[in-house]
């Protein structure tokens, strides 16, 4: 993966130029000074780890399997989010860490915790490093040094058990994998979140991941039956039935907890067959409100959902967004578009959801608008991150954030986090969707795109803040699927109260009583 960036360096493309022309009319984008750093202009901090460290760690999981050269630390340097690629553009890997260390068992990792523990080596556990909170910036001080602890070799589909429709999987294991070794069976985890291409089963988990397809195939945390936890008090394994009332649910600690309570090393998780048919279709509503009635009646229908059900807010359509191949073909008064992506054993599976779906969507004002803008969503799914970096060369900052509330607060909540990035950002452009549907209530994601000024790092703080409290005040969560990384610490904190926060610092200090693992990351 490109280190500053996202995917293939090859892939990289410059903002086609009618974009960069529009940009600069609306926004006042202008080219930013200085040309991106090359990774060897990025500067780092001097390797803090001694020599007795160093040779532990190898003798702990082989000398192959720890570097400390410029390269793997830069490439193991915070996450995915647009501060974290603007302050890598400019070549600032100060928060880099010290050594990469890829355990090849539950046993290495646990070996490695313990000498860490020892020693006070802050351990980050590392996925495909696609957090976009700040999951992977720990804080330094106080610590003999950093390592980041990459699981990439704990990448196996160690067992299938079809008649529990179970798979366990290694945290390691890239997404697109995965389904790769899970498809060999004729089965699929349903999980196809934006980052798809490059996150792991491990970040998943620790992060709470929801993926596009969550309306048909729920949550990734809904996905975990079980899993096992090396931690420096020893290892947890939890989940052995379906569902239990054997007290709280110890698994919860687990989902979520972004490497700051214990190292996931494996995942029992719940398969489906693989779809044999597909189809994907656009809808046209006359605004959001409208088309989010018309969702919320399809969610509390009691029906099953289609696998894939987007609903793009006014602006968001205008721009094209959904479709990232084809930006800027949306046009004014295109109203709002709802994708619905529909998966099934058959076709005639497939015929009978897009009918009840069809009924519903109609019966609430939507107008059908053929394939085409669905399957254009599908071919572009996974496109907007790269045109991410197409508009960070070209000046503008984008970045993404995302709430969730219930149906009866929703309104409130979208209008105060566009108000609330509108004053602390002067004209941006806001953009959202609902993608991520329950009966209860709806994720709203939004996507920010403005000039960036001399400072765009401090720029966008100030921006987050602001959303965060508007939030929090209206009642939201400060996060539906991204996590709590460094980034939502205070408004997490305010969220789940003194209690809440007291709870956790309680259970990482039991876990991690040497406070090694993540530091300032998620407890408050
Ligand atoms: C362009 C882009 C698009 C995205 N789209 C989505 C989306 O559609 N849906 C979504 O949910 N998220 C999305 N994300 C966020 C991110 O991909 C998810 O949070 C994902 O779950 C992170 O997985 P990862 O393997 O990259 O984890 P990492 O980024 O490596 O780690 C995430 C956190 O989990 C911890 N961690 C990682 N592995 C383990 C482990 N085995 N044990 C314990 N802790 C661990 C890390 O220390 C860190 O705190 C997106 C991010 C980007 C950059």
């Amino acid at each position: 993966m490109l280190w500053r960036g996202w995917g293939e360096p090859e892939k990289e493309a410059p903002l086609p130029e009618p974009v960069r022309e529009l940009l600069e009319a609306l926004l006042g984008v202008r080219a930013p000074a200085a040309p991106a750093a090359g990774l060897d202009e990025v500067r780092l901090p001097p390797v803090a780890l001694g020599a007795g460290a160093l040779e532990e760690l190898r003798a702990a999981v082989g000398a192959e399997h720890v570097r400390d050269d410029a390269e793997a630390r830069v490439r193991h340097t915070r996450g995915k989010s647009t501060p974290d690629l603007i302050r890598m553009r400019r070549g600032d890997g100060s928060d880099a860490p010290d050594a990469v260390v890829c355990p090849g068992s539950h046993a290495e990792v646990e070996r490695v915790l313990a000498l860490c523990s020892g020693r006070r080596i802050a351990v980050v556990p590392f996925g495909g490093g696609t957090s976009v909170v700040g999951g992977l910036a720990p804080e330094r001080g106080g610590f003999a040094g950093v390592i980041a602890l990459d699981l990439r070799r704990l990448d196996r589909l160690v067992a299938v058990d079809e008649e529990s429709m179970l798979a366990e999987l290694e945290p390691g294991l890239r997404a697109p994998d995965a389904e790769r070794l899970l498809g060999a069976h004729g089965l699929t985890l349903g999980h196809f979140p934006q980052s798809y291409e490059y996150a792991t089963l491990g970040g998943f988990a620790a992060a709470r991941s929801s993926g596009q397809a969550s309306a048909g195939y729920g949550r990734f945390d809904d996905m975990v039956a079980g899993l096992t936890v090396a931690t420096p008090r020893g290892t947890l394994d939890l989940g052995r039935a379906p569902r239990s009332a054997a007290g709280p649910d110890l698994r919860q600690l687990v989902l979520g907890s972004e490497g700051a309570f214990g190292v996931i090393t494996s995942l029992r998780l719940r398969v489906r067959r693989r779809p044999g048919a597909a189809a994907y279709e656009g809808w046209r509503f006359g605004s959001f409100t409208e088309g989010a009635r018309a969702v919320r009646a399809l969610a509390q229908g009691g029906g099953r959902l289609p696998a894939v059900l987007r609903l793009s807010d006014e602006t968001e359509t205008m721009v094209g967004l959904a479709r990232p191949d084809e930006l800027g073909e949306g046009g004014p008064g295109a109203g709002c578009l709802l994708v619905a992506g529909h998966e099934g054993a058959t076709p005639e599976d497939v015929a009978a959801a897009r009918e009840r779906t069809a009924a519903a969507l109609s019966a609430y004002g939507g107008e059908p608008l053929g394939p085409e803008p669905g399957e254009g969503w599908a071919r572009g799914r996974y496109s907007a991150p790269y045109l991410r970096d197409a508009l960070l060369a070209a000046g503008a900052t984008a970045e993404t954030l995302e709430t969730a509330g219930f149906w009866s607060a929703l309104p409130a909540l979208y209008e105060s986090v566009r108000a609330a990035l509108r004053e602390a950002l002067g004209s941006p452009l806001v953009m959202c969707h609902i993608s991520h549907v329950y009966e209860t209530g709806a994720s709203l994601y939004f996507t920010v795109v403005t000039a960036q000024g001399p400072d765009p790092v401090g720029e966008w703080a100030r921006a987050k803040r602001a959303a965060n409290e508007a939030i929090v005040a209206a009642g939201g969560t400060i996060s539906h699927h991204h996590g709590v990384g460094r980034d939502h610490l205070a408004a997490y904190a305010a969220e789940i109260g003194e209690v809440g926060v007291e709870i956790l610092r309680a259970v990482k200090e039991r876990l991690d009583p040497a406070g090694v693992l993540n530091p300032g990351v998620l407890v408050p």
